[in-house]
């Protein structure tokens, strides 16, 4: 099995990254960058979020797995102590995968000419550069509301307790196929209104942000920041694709969340 190890670059991950090298190798296991079937991150879930967008064209063929090292391991669910158990069961046994949903996000502009598909693992958001963000939201084909506020955010279910959760989003269970759309503090009074809550939309729902003033556009994707004139829609979806996550024990979300979030 051809395996790679990524590291956020600091001592401490770095010297697990080469650790975990030595001892996958010696199990007979092939180190490979390129194509690897198994993708082992140490560092945390920023780590993995760059792992996945490294890997973003093998999706289909990649599973992940991460370590974490000090820092929060949502995504990065193993301790860096664990480390030859991981590496014991990788080479042993044929590991379980399981599938997180993932959000495609297209941005088209004015010009008609191009757009870009991009994939979330977390969520995208959208802010202006200067002034607030003025856009109308379309649901399935419909318009819903004018926003006018800091920005919007869309996130995965497995991103549910990233952004979204300092939003006032709902924390959801990744096996619900579905993405949710939080407010960035949105201007409400007589004369401007929105719906106020997060919505959880189901597949095959599109939701269409439709900037109204055509001024700079920040897009986000998972760490990823752009900056954008012209932006004539962003339509999210529930992907087609999804990520893979190399599962070797037992480690339920709402476990996941409770450790996390709410401590022992
Ligand atoms: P970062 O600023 O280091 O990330 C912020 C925190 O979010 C880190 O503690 C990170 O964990 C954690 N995190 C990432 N994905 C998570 C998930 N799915 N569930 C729970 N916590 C998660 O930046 P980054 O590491 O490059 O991560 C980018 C993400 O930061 C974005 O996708 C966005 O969700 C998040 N973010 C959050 C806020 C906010 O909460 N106000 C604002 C901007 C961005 P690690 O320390 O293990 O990396
Ligand atoms: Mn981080």
């Amino acid at each position: 099995m051809h395996f790679a190890v990524t590291s956020r670059g600091d001592d401490t991950s770095n010297a697990l990254q080469k650790k975990i090298i030595d001892y996958l190798q010696e199990f007979g296991l092939t180190h490979n960058e390129q194509d690897p079937e198994i993708v082992i991150t140490v560092g945390g879930d920023g780590t993995l979020l760059h792992a996945f967008h490294h890997y973003y064209d093998r999706l289909e063929e990649t599973s992940f797995v991460g370590v974490h090292t000090g820092h929060l391991g949502f995504y990065a669910d193993w301790k860096p102590e664990e480390v030859e158990k991981l590496v014991i069961h990788i080479a042993k046994t044929p590991f379980q995968v399981v599938e997180y949903p993932l959000l495609e996000v297209v941005v088209r502009y004015h010009d008609d000419i191009h757009s870009e598909r991009h994939l979330a693992l977390n969520e995208c958001t959208v802010k202006t550069m200067e002034g607030s963000l003025v856009c109308d939201i379309d649901i399935k084909g419909d318009k819903f509301e004018t926003f006018r506020g800091d920005g919007l955010c869309i996130s995965t279910p497995s991103g549910s307790t990233a952004y979204n959760k300092a939003l006032g989003g709902a924390i959801l269970h990744p096996s619900l196929a579905s993405m949710q759309l939080s407010e960035m503090a949105s201007i409400n009074n007589r004369v401007y209104r929105t719906v106020g809550s997060p919505l959880i939309l189901p597949q095959h729902h599109t939701c269409l942000l439709k900037p109204l003033n055509d001024v700079e556009m920040q897009i986000t994707i998972d760490h990823k920041s752009m900056v954008n004139k012209s932006v004539k829609s962003i339509q999210c979806r529930v992907a087609e694709e999804k990520v893979k996550f190399a599962r070797f024990r037992p480690f339920t979300f709402w476990k996941r969340v409770k450790e996390s979030f709410v401590g022992e």
